[in-house]
């Protein structure tokens, strides 16, 4: 036994700069042979001994120990890019995390940071994810949301143990409104909305306020029933004083008489946001949330809820909100822009939604590392498109093959170009290469190029260096590195579109190899940048990735 620990610990040692560790020998110990953990107390002693002796050692001495000991040099782990901070209170195995978005829109890259971290620190303590639907405003939920938020985090890679609906727990929600009710927690307001918001304002109780419990029950009754819209609602009656306005006996129910996608006529009094959410959380056992912080004023009312109810809430971590630069992220805003036609729909390239990143050549791995990078932190910070473009960059450039494209294009002649074909690697290091036929002298360039190179001299990647005189001439198959280098496109090319970032179409012309290309695939355009294959056929178009 003493052996095969000094082996592990001897490992572990080289492996960690001459300082081998008890716990992660002990972990190795355990992994290699389950059954030691009975004798765990007898073996630990061990260990501390043969991890003091092992580091008293020079690294070299280790090494060469090492060698005796037949133990192979392991590579070193590459270090993690970004480590979750412990949360408090972890039971391993049983920690339940939960991510509710609303089926009222798309989701976009604002929202995948809470869903990220929830998903991550339940994968990190080995306990279960929770995509919950918060579905409790039947005139902004649609199957099409549901669908696209289930469609969004499954391309980010998220996985849940579970679905759970806020509508799924209608009849629970009434039964605790009862018990609210009952014990004088709750009441039912008739006021104006106007005068509610002026006592709110100044702190004044209204007379509904004082009505018993049997009063509340025949209203409440009325409000599941017969009351119109906006008539009545619930309020907590806590405090018309507080500090915390959030506290002033706030709206925890209101009649909203529209068919649900999913309860159709069943229902039509709905939990506001506070008694929705804290009651699930219970309900679903939530142990840990991460959410943004725009909820931290109404941390103190949910758990005042759950507390009248006898109910625990769950430890919430609240993280700064992850704004992009320019992004338009409101629900309200999107629809009623594709409404007016500003946007072509929710994966308009204007969008920051997942469907339009998707679109436009944004791979998953890119979005996680943007975001994690971005911490677990309270601060909120403003990022800048090009900080999420470099990411994505990082990872597409290895595997996007390069083609030749040129927008605005010029015809210009090369007097005596060479006809031929011409060999290009798809990209550097590439074994594959493709031809580009060179027939005739006439070459397109882009108008700028054009332009900015009179009386000078420029290379034709890979085609030639040509003078740009009054006439075009060719001078070399050689290009010098000190010169322009430019990209361009042979007298035989196709018409091809691009979308670009703003909306709008740019037209333009390619190498005939972009005729191979398949849908979805990422390429770059010399010298024009990332493109996603959007359609290949009658009509050839990209998306405009990034630069
Ligand atoms: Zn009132």
């Amino acid at each position: 036994m003493e052996n095969q620990i000094r082996k592990i610990v001897v490992e572990n040692a080289v492996l960690h700069e001459g300082k081998a560790n008890t716990n992660s020998v002990l972990g190795k110990i355990i992994a290699d042979n389950p059954k030691i953990k009975e004798k765990i107390n007898e073996i630990i002693p061990i260990i501390n001994k043969i991890v003091k002796e092992i580091n008293s050692l020079n690294l070299y001495e280790q090494k060469s120990m090492a060698l005796k000991l037949k133990i192979k040099e392991k590579p070193k782990n590459k270090p993690e890019k970004f480590k979750l901070p412990q949360l408090p209170n972890i039971k391993i195995g049983k920690v339940v995390t939960s991510f509710p978005p609303e089926p009222s829109k798309y989701p976009h890259i604002g929202h995948l940071k809470g869903a990220l971290l929830n998903f991550e620190y339940a994968k990190k303590y080995g306990g279960k994810f929770i995509l919950r639907f918060e579905d409790s405003n039947p005139q902004l939920v649609k199957q099409e949301y549901y669908d696209a938020i289930i469609d969004g985090f499954k391309w980010i890679g998220l996985q849940w143990h579970e679905i759970d609906y806020l509508t799924n727990h209608m009849e629970e929600y009434y039964k605790a409104i009862k018990t609210l009710i009952e014990n004088k927690d709750a009441y039912i307001c008739s006021c104006p909305q106007e005068k509610i918001k002026k006592n709110r304002f100044e702190g004044i109780n209204c007379s509904c306020r004082e009505k018993d419990s049997k009063d509340n029950m025949k209203d409440w009754k009325e409000m599941l029933t017969v009351s119109e819209k906006g008539s009545k609602i619930l309020r907590m009656k806590i405090d018309m004083n507080h500090n915390n306005t959030v506290m002033r006996d706030p709206t925890i129910a209101r009649i909203i008489d529209t068919s649900h996608i999913r309860t159709k006529s069943k229902y039509r009094v709905w939990p506001s946001y506070d008694l929705g959410t804290s009651l699930l959380d219970s309900w679903e056992n939530v142990t840990h949330r991460i959410r943004t912080k725009e909820f931290e004023l109404r941390k103190e009312l949910q758990e005042y809820i759950l507390n009248k109810l006898g109910l625990t809430s769950p430890f919430i971590l609240e993280v700064g909100r992850l704004n992009i630069k320019n992004a338009i992220i409101q629900g309200r805003d999107i629809r009623e822009g594709i409404k007016s036609k500003k946007f072509s729909g929710w994966d308009d390239p204007q969008l920051t939604t997942l469907v339009s990143l998707k679109r436009r050549g944004f791979v998953p791995e890119a979005l996680k590392e943007f975001i994690l990078s971005t911490g677990v932190t309270k601060s909120e910070s403003v990022y800048d498109w090009e900080l999420l473009e470099s990411f994505n960059r990082k990872i597409i450039d290895s595997i996007s093959d390069r083609y030749f494209a040129v927008l605005d294009p010029v015809k210009i002649k090369i007097l005596d170009l060479p006809k031929e074909n011409i060999s290009i690697k798809m990209k550097p290091g590439s074994e594959i290469e493709r031809n580009i036929p060179i027939i005739s002298d006439e070459v397109y360039i882009s108008k700028i190029d054009n332009e900015s190179l009179i009386n000078k001299k420029a290379g034709l990647m890979f085609l030639c260096t040509s003078s740009f005189g009054e006439v075009k001439r060719f001078v070399s198959k050689n290009i010098n590195q000190d010169i322009q280098k430019i990209h361009w496109v042979g007298s035989k090319n196709i018409k091809i579109k691009i979308m670009m970032p703003n909306g709008k179409i740019q037209e333009g012309l390619a190498e005939p190899a972009v005729l191979n290309l398949k849908k979805g695939q990422l390429i770059q355009f010399y010298r024009v940048g990332f493109c996603k294959v959007d359609s290949i056929g009658k009509e050839i178009l990209f998306y405009f990735t990034h630069k």
